[in-house]
């Protein structure tokens, strides 16, 4: 769930979300309509997720109103994962405790940085003490399951403060941990800068050092690093709801610009909150438009998303499902020697290495589609 609001824009954000809260009441109130209009979609849901913008902008009793809604016209498995992002400028101790006694069963903290330089050059509204803050007092208000994000290759900061940030982080003991590397996006107030050359980012070298002392920090402290970007304290603490995306596994999407899937087709909201009020003032869904994968896009996205996970591609599904081998030979040596830097196969799964999650996106491009089987290009 797309909750589009933030007290304010920070400059390398491309999600969309606006500032002007004064439009929550009319938001929410589409959102509960979108709810009930959505309610014969699918039969079942056993993960929630409130996301956005800055789901934490909302007080407590507009998600208990939300989480009611969803129970009226949901069947929620008991026990589902359920979980809310929160900025940490908004943890303050009562209010996670009102999240805990809703419902919530994990917190996904946006604290970026443990660094007051990085984070105020992201533009972001809290700063290190709160970080801190926010983490001890998710706890205390009950939570057990308390993920982080951060951010590396944010200009100025270098391995020793990066690493340095990550063992703050595991000192205060988050289940779970997002560690994204800051992308540049051009549509951006940081993507404009960066234009005029304002700012250098590193390089993709660097950017490479930083993802794999990333992966042998966190795993040389008892983290499963098991996805590109996702690093758990054992797969039970890992995002449930996140890995329905890599696994193709249906999934309904409610707010603007929210996306959804049914197993067959995909379709996404409208990108804009007056669209989105609009057309379910007038009893309709927000759809702004939808596709349906070809066979040919489907195999790319398995490997694609596949790839991105440490579990990988099970061979033999694969096959069965699409009819054809993703490995000539069934060896990856044997089909190309550099490739057995980046892909290993461990019963029947074929897998990224630690290499390999470093340059995951590339990896499905660097397998030979038409024939689907391993060649570096
Ligand atoms: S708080 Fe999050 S969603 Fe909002 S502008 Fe900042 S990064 Fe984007």
């Amino acid at each position: 769930m797309h909750i589009p609001f933030c007290r304010r824009k920070c400059p390398y954000c491309s999600f969309f979300s606006e500032t002007s809260l004064d439009r929550i009441p009319i938001f929410l109130k589409s959102l509960y309509r979108e709810i009930e209009l959505s309610r014969s979609f699918f039969s079942a849901f056993d993960t929630i997720y409130i996301g956005g913008g800055t789901p934490s902008v909302l007080a407590a009793g507009h998600l208990e109103n939300i989480l009611n809604h969803v129970l009226r016209s949901f069947c929620i498995s008991s026990g589902a994962e359920i979980t809310l992002e929160i900025n940490p400028a908004d943890a303050c101790l009562d209010y996670l405790k009102s999240l805990a006694k809703l419902g919530f069963n994990r917190l996904n903290i946006g604290v970026q940085s443990f660094d007051d330089h990085a984070l105020s050059f992201l533009g972001r509204r809290h700063d290190r003490k709160q970080a801190l803050h926010s983490i001890n007092a998710a706890f205390e208000a009950g939570f057990d399951n308390v993920g982080i994000d951060l951010i590396y290759g944010i200009p100025g900061q270098d391995m020793p403060l990066w690493l340095d940030g990550l063992r703050q982080a595991v000192s205060l003991h988050p289940c779970h941990l997002s560690c994204y590397q800051l992308t540049i996006e051009s549509d951006t107030p940081l993507g404009r800068r960066y234009k005029e050359k304002a700012f250098a980012m590193p390089s993709e070298d660097e950017h490479y050092n930083f993802f794999m002392a990333t992966s042998e920090f966190l795993e040389s402290h008892g983290y499963i690093h098991y996805e590109v970007s996702n690093f758990a304290k054992g797969m039970a603490l890992s995002s449930l709801h996140n890995q329905k995306y890599w696994a193709h596994t249906p999934y309904l999407g409610l707010g603007p610009s929210a996306h959804s899937f049914d197993g067959g087709k995909r379709w996404w909201n409208y990108r804009s909150i007056s669209e989105y009020i609009k057309a379910l003032g007038k009893g309709s869904l927000p759809i702004e438009d939808s596709e349906t994968l070809t066979e040919e896009q489907w195999k790319l996205e398995t490997v694609f998303l596949g790839l991105r996970t440490a579990r990988g591609i099970h061979l033999p599904g694969f096959s069965r499902r699409y009819r054809c081998e993703l490995l000539s030979g069934g060896n990856i040596s044997k089909t190309n020697k550099k490739a057995a830097k980046f892909l290993e196969i461990k019963d029947d799964y074929l897998c990224p290495t630690r290499a390999g999650l470093a340059v995951a996106d590339g990896l499905a491009s660097i397998l030979c589609f038409n024939t689907f089987s391993l060649k570096l290009i």
